[in-house]
């Protein structure tokens, strides 16, 4: 790939994506020149050391940090990946707005490489296995390979047939460079008219979205390769996943990994009153607004499995590359 057409995608994603998609397996090459984008977001992290801190950039920080991870976990994942509940096409669109605030791409490219990882779970076409591919690159090094920056339209075609969301996939910048520019935006109208406060407009940048945004990676990232490695097995799936409670709560549920693999359809992941699922209790809320509707429930025969298998935890870990 010539760099200025690597340049070019930055803005127009489906500019020269013909025919790619993800590969059958394994590390592939890295466009060091397409994922430019993604290095500048976590190199941001070091301007830090010249704007310093305050508490309310580091309020804004956390603050934007769990009102995008439920866009990850409630929008991205349960709602655009897994059709977990209903809603209307002017509300999907503004699902879709807040999802891609979280800069993880478009909801059309999430979903698509989503459903491709339950289909092929630490099997050799999964993007993304730590089994297969080593944690490194189950962490972060697919999101920068060649083969994986493209979107197969016809693999999330419930999705593709809305072109303001295919809009949202294709452009996938246009969303992050604005919410930046609204949150230095914010950071330049505290500075002027709060000065009290003690917070800079670069300073806003750098915690609100640099720091935040870089966290909110790893913390999402952290399901594709430490739930696949670390905790307990209540079902016996075919794949790696793990139920984690430390991972539950930095990603408001999604930590319940090895319940979300056992049924993915379901719009909770922790499957019950004692696995902490934050996102699912806001859907719960979302859904009393009538905003949303048709959460899907965990099937009864999904909860006898898990009584007759004994209480989590108890199912011996299948070894790396192993059957259980
Ligand atoms: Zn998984
Ligand atoms: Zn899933």
């Amino acid at each position: 790939m010539k760099p200025w057409v690597s340049v070019a995608q930055w803005i127009d994603s489906h500019r020269a994506a013909e025919g790619a998609g993800p590969g059958p397996s394994g590390p592939d090459r890295i466009d060091l020149v397409r994922c430019l984008p993604f290095v500048i977001l976590n190199a941001g992290c070091l301007a830090v050391f010249w704007t310093g801190w305050s508490w309310t950039a580091v309020a804004a920080a956390a603050a934007l940090y769990f009102a995008r991870m439920f866009a990850v976990t409630g929008i991205y994942h349960r709602y655009f990946s897994h059709k977990a509940y209903r809603t209307s096409r002017p509300v999907q669109f503004l699902l879709a707005l807040w999802g891609a605030t979280a800069v993880q791409r478009g909801p059309l490219w999430w979903a698509f490489h989503h459903r491709h990882h339950h289909r092929h779970s630490d099997r050799h076409d999964d993007t993304h296995s730590p089994r297969m591919h080593g944690f490194w690159w189950s962490h972060v090094g697919w999101i920068t390979g060649r083969r994986n920056f493209p979107t197969d339209y016809s693999k999330v075609p419930d999705l593709a047939r809305y072109p303001e969301l295919v809009f949202l996939n294709r452009f996938d910048l246009l969303v992050p460079v604005l919410f930046a520019l609204a949150i230095f935006g914010s950071g330049w109208w505290l500075e002027l008219h709060a000065p009290a406060l003690g917070v800079t407009r670069w300073q806003m940048l750098v915690w609100g979205f640099f720091i935040s945004t870089t966290v909110l990676f790893h913390a999402t990232s952290s399901i594709n390769s430490l739930a696949h490695i670390a905790g307990s097995r209540r079902f016996s799936t075919d794949d790696d996943s793990r139920n984690n409670s430390l991972l539950a709560v930095i990603t408001l549920g999604e930590g319940w990994h090895n319940n979300h693999h056992r049924y993915q359809g379901a719009a909770r992941q922790g499957f019950y009153w004692w696995e902490i699922d934050v996102t699912y209790y806001l859907l719960r809320a979302l859904s009393w607004t009538g905003l949303i509707w048709g959460l899907n429930p965990v099937p009864s025969s999904v909860y006898a499995e898990a009584a007759a298998r004994g209480p989590a935890g108890s199912q011996p870990a299948r070894p790396p590359g192993g059957q259980a």
